[in-house]
């Protein structure tokens, strides 16, 4: 079995009201999938998280090396592509690219057993996945405490257990937000929060130390993902626990965060971290060290397929009769692509997703779609 062709293709659509993370502003919606087509016929299907037109290119480039080898050899091809970068490569785009290739290569090993991904992995501890509200974001032209409220509320009356919501923009407004927010959504229901590294130091541990009276599950990315040292003062100085990851890159840029207790929370990302290939292996780390493992999904249903194989093969840690189950990111803001991309959506039912049951990633790609989608114009 050989490697034949590789292709990308470029989702875009624009929004008319634009929204804002403390990051990042989001006036389209961009996402980048990967098909890699094998001489027999069979076709793999993957995602890359982050920018589109950058991991195209850098897909483009990983051609050169990756086609007429094995699709199988998942880890002969992991180790080449990043051994053939790594000298300017080891993060970023080289492994978000690398990412949506490994993933395409497991959905060909998959097909090619026919088994899902998940057996792959080891096997299902699951056969479906709580997921959480992502949302909350800064939208144009509104207030946005009663904004996020109200959108909070409505993640609720959906069946959502948990909710997690944008701060990082202003210490006091965002302790507005919290607080209306837990108003909004009762006593019962998990709260979190995730500040896009938009606080320093001495702004997160005000907020968290505040923030913790209304009960909060987590505090995504205080502070800039460089800053460990920051990241570690956090964790001392307030009492919610510290989540990070979705921006560290393979199981080198996880090391030090997991083994000098940066965080209690790793948020590998499948599209991001290295694919299949090396989300297990940050996992397998993490549990080393006593970190818990929540994926950072940020994507199509392509993404939400991958993320759900592999946290339906997560390992109960610690064992237990009722053990700690993984909860899933489920993206509840504004995307017309997320779900048209698949022929069968993969949607949360009542809070719940299933994991797919068939081959590989255990979705079809609506190619009608990925036509609707592609920006008119060459980015
Ligand atoms: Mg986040």
């Amino acid at each position: 079995m050989k490697i034949v062709a590789v292709h990308t293709h470029l989702l875009e659509h624009r929004l008319d009201v634009a929204f804002e993370s403390a990051s990042m502003r989001f006036d389209r919606r961009v996402h980048l999938l990967v098909e890699v087509v094998c001489d027999d016929g069979t076709i793999g299907w993957g995602e890359c998280l982050g920018p589109a037109g950058p991991n195209r290119a850098m897909v483009q480039a990983y051609c050169q090396w990756l086609i007429g080898m094995n699709p199988l050899e998942t880890e002969k091809i992991w180790a080449t592509l990043y051994n053939a970068l790594r000298d300017q490569g080891q993060r970023g785009i080289a492994a978000t690219a690398l990412s949506g290739i490994d993933i395409a290569l497991w959905d060909i090993k998959g097909k090619r057993y026919n088994v899902p991904v998940s057996t792959l992995l080891g096997g299902r501890f699951r056969d479906r996945v709580r997921a959480y509200a992502t949302g909350s974001f800064k939208r144009d032209g509104v207030d946005r405490v009663e904004d996020n409220a109200l959108e909070t509320a409505g993640h609720v009356q959906a069946g959502f257990h948990a909710v997690k919501i944008k701060i990082g923009f202003d210490p006091a407004e965002d302790l507005r937000v919290i607080a209306a927010v837990r108003d909004a959504i009762g006593p019962q229901a998990r709260l979190m929060i995730d500040a896009n590294h938009g606080y320093d130091v001495i702004e997160a541990v005000r907020v968290g130390n505040a923030a913790a009276d209304y009960g909060v599950d987590w505090f995504e990315e205080p502070v800039i993902p460089e800053q460990l040292d920051a990241y570690r003062e956090v964790r001392a100085r307030q009492p919610i626990p510290v989540a990070g990851g979705e921006t560290w890159h393979t199981r080198w840029g996880f090391r030090e965060p997991i083994q000098t207790r940066a965080i209690d929370i790793a948020q590998p990302d499948l599209c991001g971290v290295g694919g299949f290939t090396e989300a297990k292996r940050v996992c397998d780390l993490a549990t080393l060290h006593g970190v818990r493992v929540v994926p950072h999904v940020w994507g199509t249903a392509v993404h939400i397929a991958a993320a759900l194989q592999f946290m339906s093969a997560m390992v109960p840690d610690p064992v237990r009769n009722n053990p700690i189950e993984p909860i899933m990111e489920f993206d509840r803001t504004h995307n017309p692509f997320r779900q048209a991309v698949a022929m069968q959506p993969v949607e949360h039912d009542n809070g719940w997703v299933t994991v797919p049951d068939g081959p590989g990633l255990g979705i079809e790609i609506n190619r009608d779609a990925l036509r609707e989608f592609a920006p008119k114009e060459m980015p």
